[in-house]
């Protein structure tokens, strides 16, 4: 579904050079939930900001099935970004002024641009509230971000990034701002999605608990990647 080869990234700033990507190649089946791991600047992020078209490889391709997706114009990555990939980050980004039915619905809204809004409006609410509905939120649909806890405001950012129907979800830490029940709770969830919609799951995260829900798990190390077995990486928790 998507897969990168030889991807490579250094930042450079002023005299330091970090080399974040050291060659990295990685291939995820359609369906497939996989867990990235890593310490805290390991390169975890970076690696899946190239994938989601977000940043820009020095070098290597990112190919999505047959097709390459790193060099494409911005404006057919902005359709990817808004059609086939979704995002959740671990701070939510949710607009705060905003209910959770219309934080659910922005998408729509930006896809359809102003003219054709009151058109498309009705089926809009319809869409949003199905999808707070799948998450568990059916009941909090006009609270705003501030009424929520970290556990719903994650549901409603999950919930945002589903309801263009992506086949492909970028999940960056979504449990990084949550308790350990909230956190369980989210990746049953995120499982649930991969399950019975077979989104294609990418999820990055430090909390080797959390990865028993995936598929497989692969471990960023200074800028490479390894496979580490699913039983070993829990294990390693214990
Ligand atoms: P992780 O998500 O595993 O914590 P990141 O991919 O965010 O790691 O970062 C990897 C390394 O790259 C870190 O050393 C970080 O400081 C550096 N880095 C990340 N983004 C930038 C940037 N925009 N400019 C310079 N250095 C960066
Ligand atoms: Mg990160």
């Amino acid at each position: 579904m998507i897969s990168v080869q030889n991807l490579r990234k250094t930042y450079r700033r002023h005299a330091n050079v970090v080399e974040v990507l050291k060659g990295i190649d990685l291939v995820i089946e359609s369906g497939e939930f996989l867990a990235v791991v890593g310490a805290s600047g390991s390169g975890k992020s970076t690696l899946m900001h190239v994938m989601g078209t977000l940043d820009q490889p020095d070098s290597g391709m990112v190919m999505l099935g047959p097709r390459r997706i790193d060099n494409l114009g911005r404006s057919e990555q902005n359709r990817l970004r808004n059609g086939t990939f979704g995002f959740i980050f671990q701070f939510y980004h949710l607009l705060p002024e905003l209910t959770t039915l219309q934080n659910v619905m922005m998408p729509a809204l930006v896809g359809a641009g102003v003219f054709n809004w009151m058109g498309r409006k009705r089926e809009a609410v319809r869409n949003a509230t199905e999808m707070l509905e799948r998450v568990g939120l059916g009941h909090r649909l006009h609270h705003k971000p501030r009424e929520l806890s970290g556990g719903e405001m994650q549901r409603t950012a999950i919930a945002r990034a589903l309801v263009a129907k992506p086949k492909i979800l970028f999940a960056d830490e979504p449990t990084g701002n949550l308790d350990t029940d909230s956190g369980k709770d989210i990746v049953e969830l995120l499982k649930s999605v991969n399950r019975d919609q077979g989104v294609t799951i990418l999820m990055v995260t430090h909390n080797l608990e959390l990865v028993r829900q995936t598929d497989r798990v692969v471990r960023m190390t200074s800028g490479r990647l390894g496979e580490l077995p699913v039983e070993r990486a829990v294990l390693a928790e214990c």
